[in-house]
């Protein structure tokens, strides 16, 4: 993995790792091949408009228009809206902000509904060429007949039926004379083939909805596996990339091209991606927002994108993720630690530094002057030199952390106690003296003295040394704001896994969101913009939410600073 150290985000976009995989060498193959002539590479991505996309969708479509890309060739965004529904203009969008925000951009936008007209031609052709059948049996019928895995099916009674009494009963199917379920139209393959999916599958079935793009114009609608590689084959795509639950149903997207004579585009199936502590699937994300287990789509503990967008994980650590991570032939289960190591690389880049204290000790230096106020130089991104510094107030009140300081440090613990030094990060080295406690017993202040020749936190002259930095802020100066601290939002390593009796959200974290609302800010953060992104000193990196109001900011924290993926890896 060949990874350019400068932070230039030209320079990360374009030189993502890219470790082989055999998608890339089948693209490679089939135009050294010269398999469609002189055509250019074309993919498309084709999400149903039934909810948001989560980070699995990313994987699909980091393969669709980066593979296009690497190959100079071009990718569609295609809405797959056979299932009127369950499909919104809320999705439609939400689909598009996000896969503008990934950084792709899309050739053309389409849309199966589009297709509708030269779908139901090509039905009529396939009935004409004695290749589909109107089915009057019910869908339990269907169902039973179909077979099993280990049993053949039946031909149903109506299999047989003449061209001409197909066309008039489909052409009445069209106009609305039969009620939803009553007839369906089935491609006439093979009842006998040892894959079901090609036992005279549905092509068309009625349902007298209307539709979010056109309306109540049909009351037939063509199944997924109807619809998908025929609107492949009219949009000239090459290479159709989609997820191995679909491998099963390639015999038959191929036998509709070849049936119906049209471009041949091939499909190629990858694994999905699945996280550990992490649910990848739309229908399941849908059951928690409507349960009201999070807060919406975009809550920053749903594996959406909006939420983890929210969250303030970056597109390009997305990108870099799913290359490394990579493609292959069967499912697997990624490490999350993964995703979050592609996620701290990146903002380590780009996050500038600040100062924040999350819960508040005050700490007065009982030595330094009344009223003086100090400008201290702190550097913004030590990876970063052209990222520069900022000054940071210092005075005489400051806050720390109170887990920085112990009456009764245990052992190993090198933070604040009485009579330990030390140092406050860009600061003073300071040695605590004694506390104020409240009624209960809390210690709710410390005063300490400040040594006047370590400023800016350097080592004084008689070469004393500290063995820990803390943050700090300085009161007056400090902004209020509010925390969100977020965790996972499953306690389970696969949260599908339960009891008998019980579903997923028996698995939910009861503690994957703390609010802290006293944190005190340095006041550099006062213009700070909603999706901005800090690391908070010695805590994390955070960014700001949308729920933030003047004078008022809300942060969330994306992740915490310690790296398990590192570790992982150096163990091998
Ligand atoms: P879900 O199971 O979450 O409902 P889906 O597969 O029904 O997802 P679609 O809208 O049909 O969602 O997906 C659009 C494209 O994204 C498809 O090509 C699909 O193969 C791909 N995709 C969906 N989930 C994943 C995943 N977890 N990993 C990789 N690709 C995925
Ligand atoms: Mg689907």
């Amino acid at each position: 993995m060949i990874r350019d150290t400068k932070p230039s985000t030209e320079a990360a976009a374009k030189a993502e790792p890219k470790p082989s995989n055999f998608l890339r060498d089948r693209i490679e193959e089939d135009v050294r091949n010269k398999k469609y002539g002189d055509a250019v590479v074309q993919t498309r991505f084709p999400p149903e408009p039934n909810g948001y996309l989560h980070i699995g969708h990313a994987k699909a479509i980091c393969l669709d228009f980066g593979l296009a890309d690497e190959f100079g060739g071009r990718t569609n965004l295609r809405f797959d809206d056979t299932n009127p529904e369950k499909e919104e203009q809320e999705y439609v969008d939400s689909i598009q902000e996000d896969v503008r925000w990934l950084g792709f951009e899309w050739e053309k936008l389409c849309y199966a509904s589009d297709y509708f007209d030269q779908l139901y031609d090509w039905a009529i052709k396939l009935i004409k060429d004695g290749k589909a059948y109107v089915d009057d049996l019910t869908a339990d019928q269907i169902r039973i007949y179909r077979g099993t895995l280990t049993e053949p099916g039946k031909e149903s009674p109506f299999r047989k039926r003449s061209v001409e009494e197909n066309l008039e009963l489909f052409e009445r199917m069209r106009k609305g004379e039969f009620p939803d379920g009553s007839r369906v139209l089935r491609a006439k393959i093979d009842m006998n083939s040892p894959n079901i999916n090609l036992r005279d599958p549905v092509m068309y079935r009625i349902l007298h909805a209307e539709h979010h793009r056109t309306g109540a114009k049909w009351c037939i609608y063509p199944m997924y596996d109807y619809a998908h590689g025929q609107s492949d084959s009219i949009e000239r795509v090459t290479h159709s990339m989609c997820t191995l639950e679909f491998a099963d149903h390639q015999p038959l997207y191929r036998w509709y091209i070849e049936n119906i004579g049209i471009f041949p585009s091939q499909q190629i199936e990858f694994d999905r991606l699945n996280l550990t502590y992490t649910l990848l699937s739309k229908r399941k994300l849908l059951q928690l927002v409507n349960g009201k287990h999070v807060s919406g789509w975009d809550d920053p503990r749903m594996p959406t994108l909006s939420g983890i967008r929210r969250l303030g994980y970056t597109p390009e650590a997305i990108r870099n993720f799913v290359w490394a991570a990579g493609v292959s032939r069967t499912n697997g289960t990624t490490d999350i630690a993964m995703l979050e190591h592609f996620v701290r690389e990146d903002l380590n880049k780009h996050a500038p530094r600040t100062m924040a204290v999350l819960r508040p000790l005050k700490l007065v230096i009982d030595n330094y002057p009344d009223g003086e106020v100090e400008e201290m130089e702190a550097v913004n991104n030590p990876e970063d030199p052209n990222a520069g510094t900022r000054k940071v107030p210092f005075s005489k009140v400051l806050y720390i952390e109170q887990d920085d300081f112990r009456e009764e440090p245990p052992k190993g613990y090198f933070r604040l106690s009485p009579g330990r030094e030390v140092r406050l990060r860009y600061g003073y080295f300071v040695t605590a003296k004694s506390v104020v406690k409240n009624d209960k017993g809390e210690v709710v202040e410390v005063h300490c003295t400040y040594d006047p020749a370590t400023k800016g936190g350097n080592n004084p002259p008689d070469g004393r040394k500290v063995k820990a930095t803390i943050h700090w802020v300085s009161a007056q100066h400090a902004m209020d704001a509010e925390v969100r601290l977020y965790d996972k939002l499953f306690s389970k390593s696969d949260p599908s896994q339960v009891e008998e009796g019980q579903d997923f959200t028996a698995n939910l974290n009861p503690s994957s969101l703390q609010i802290l609302t006293a944190a005190k800010l340095e006041p550099s953060l006062a213009g700070a913009k909603v999706g901005a992104h800090f690391q908070f000193e010695r805590l994390g990196y955070f960014c700001v939410d949308r729920d933030s109001a003047p004078g008022r900011l809300v942060f969330n924290r994306t992740i915490t600073l310690k790296d398990t993926w590192a570790k992982i890896e150096k163990r091998g």
